[in-house]
């Protein structure tokens, strides 16, 4: 059976990058009948927090990315937090080291720090080799005796050759000769990131680690505590880098990275998950939207690019758009009432006058939030400011003074608002009656009236816009900021 993990350090923000890591391997979990774990790496206990623990686990959620086993929900191989599975460490560092393959070292900050400049000096790599390890047991014994703090360190086999066949980047390998005896438990009795990994990988069945090209340099450590634990090696996939659309790397001057940021704009967690999908996986065809269920069936592991993947902003927009129109009418319109109740447009979310609104913008539409500036658009009513206008001297040349005589007529004797009161249609209908009245049609009398009705030169259908208004009407409890 697949086993996979999402293994987040609770440093910070759940990033793009992590969530996609966390989708891919949650899509493969999912395609596979597999089961998809949640380990929080939380011993560099200096900058992991509970808050941040609590704030991607919200994220993941947002995005419906569920854990079979993990912190919160348990599971046969936990705890899920390394910080709770010191003693397990512990217990793996001493078999090593009963097994000569690790070896306590007393080396003092000052007596690495000699090491370290005399290597500089010599031109050699900076990589241990301090006395302990050839001591002997009873010199060990003596240290220990005296008190003398030590770490336990890894005992790196010479002159051998560790290759893997990383699912994306094909064979990579490394002589262990660049590599110097490592720490895998300080002093303090911390475990160290890379012993933390493999242990844990080994003994939570991890099957496959799919995981960031940044840490492809971490494998040839994590390779030889399997080796040395006699553990089965798990199959590696290092996924590219996510870059900016300039091909710098992502970072925050490049606008929202987290998955938290896109979520308060207003991004829909499938639209998210559809976008995230594509950051380095495609399924072979030109299709670009797809729904989450429909990843879980075509997702694969050989369709993963080696590629760097761009980060495209306008795409995700466009894809936002494209999912928000899939949803079901109401949905949107209770989302879009939501956010006019948050921005103060609305007093509460409406759903008339939101459905009414959502369907003025649904053409343009990329966000919820899209329906806000629609709105306020409705509101104003900069008639002065848009006859000042040169582009508005044809309109008043063209007779506006006459369409509006008769927009103002109708207002004051109610027949606009029962116009109104029919919407759309109403609207069609009484707009060519005054066509009629006054011999005029297509441009020349639609032109002038919506500029009389609306105070603009251009905007959405005006039999529309004036729907959405009469639904405002119908709304007994506009909120004061919109009027
Ligand atoms: N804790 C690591 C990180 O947050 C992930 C390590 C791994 O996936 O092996 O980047």
């Amino acid at each position: 059976q697949v086993r996979v993990r999402f293994a987040p350090s609770p440093t910070g923000n759940l990033h793009v990058g992590g969530a996609r890591t966390a989708l891919f391997n949650w899509l493969y979990a999912r395609k596979m009948g597999g089961k998809f774990i949640l380990r929080v790496e939380d011993t560099d206990t200096a900058r992991s927090t509970r808050a941040s623990e609590e704030a991607m686990v919200r994220d993941l959620k947002w995005l419906g990315l569920d854990w079979d086993e993990g912190p919160d929900v348990g599971g046969a191989h936990g705890p899920y937090r390394q910080s709770e599975r010191t003693a397990i460490y512990k217990e793996m560092a001493d078999k090593l080291v009963a097994e000569g393959k690790a070896y306590p070292c007393f080396c003092t900050d000052e007596e690495l720090e000699a090491m370290k400049k005399d290597a500089e000096e010599k031109k050699l790599p900076p990589i241990y080799r301090g006395k302990w390890a050839r001591a002997t047991a009873a010199e060990v014994e003596a240290a220990k005796a005296q008190g003398l703090p030590y770490c336990y360190r890894f005992r790196v086999p010479s002159n051998q050759e560790v290759k893997i066949h990383d699912l994306i980047r094909g064979e990579v390998s490394w002589n262990t000769d660049t590599l110097g005896d490592f720490v895998l438990l300080r002093s303090n009795g911390m475990p160290v990131y890379n012993f933390c990994v493999a242990v844990d990988d080994a003994l939570m069945g991890i099957t496959h680690v799919l995981r960031a090209e940044e840490h492809l340099p971490n494998t040839l450590r994590q390779m030889l505590i399997y080796q040395a634990l006699g553990f089965p090696v798990p199959t590696f996939g290092h996924v590219s880098l996510i870059l900016a659309p300039d091909k710098s790397k992502l970072s925050k001057r490049h606008g929202a990275t987290s998955v938290g940021e896109f979520r308060t704009q207003g991004y829909l967690a499938p639209a998210m998950i559809n976008f995230l999908s594509l950051l380095g996986w495609n399924d072979g065809t030109e299709q670009e939207i797809f729904s989450v269920e429909e990843l879980t069936t075509k997702f694969s592991l050989d369709r993963i690019t080696k590629s760097a993947a761009v980060f495209d902003k306008v795409k995700l927009g466009w894809m936002n758009g494209q999912h928000l129109k899939q949803l079901p009418e109401e949905e949107a319109a209770a989302m879009a009432g939501q956010h006019l109740v948050a921005c103060g447009l609305l007093a509460s979310a409406d759903s008339a006058f939101a459905k009414a609104a959502v369907k003025l913008v649904s053409k343009s539409m990329e966000l919820v939030t899209d329906v806000e500036p629609e709105v306020r658009k409705l509101l104003a009513y900069p008639l002065a400011e848009t006859l000042a206008a040169p582009e508005a001297k044809a309109v008043i040349d063209d007779g506006f003074a006459e369409v509006a005589g008769a927009v103002l007529a109708a207002y004051e004797s109610g027949e606009l608002a029962a116009a109104m009161a029919q919407g759309h249609d109403g609207y069609k209908a009484w707009i060519n009656g005054v066509g009629k009245a006054q011999k005029r049609k297509g441009k020349k009398l639609f032109m002038p009236a919506r500029v009389a009705i609306t105070g603009r030169m251009a905007g959405p259908d005006v039999g529309d816009q004036l729907e959405v208004l009469g639904a405002l009407a119908g709304a007994a409890d506009v909120a004061e900021a919109g009027a």
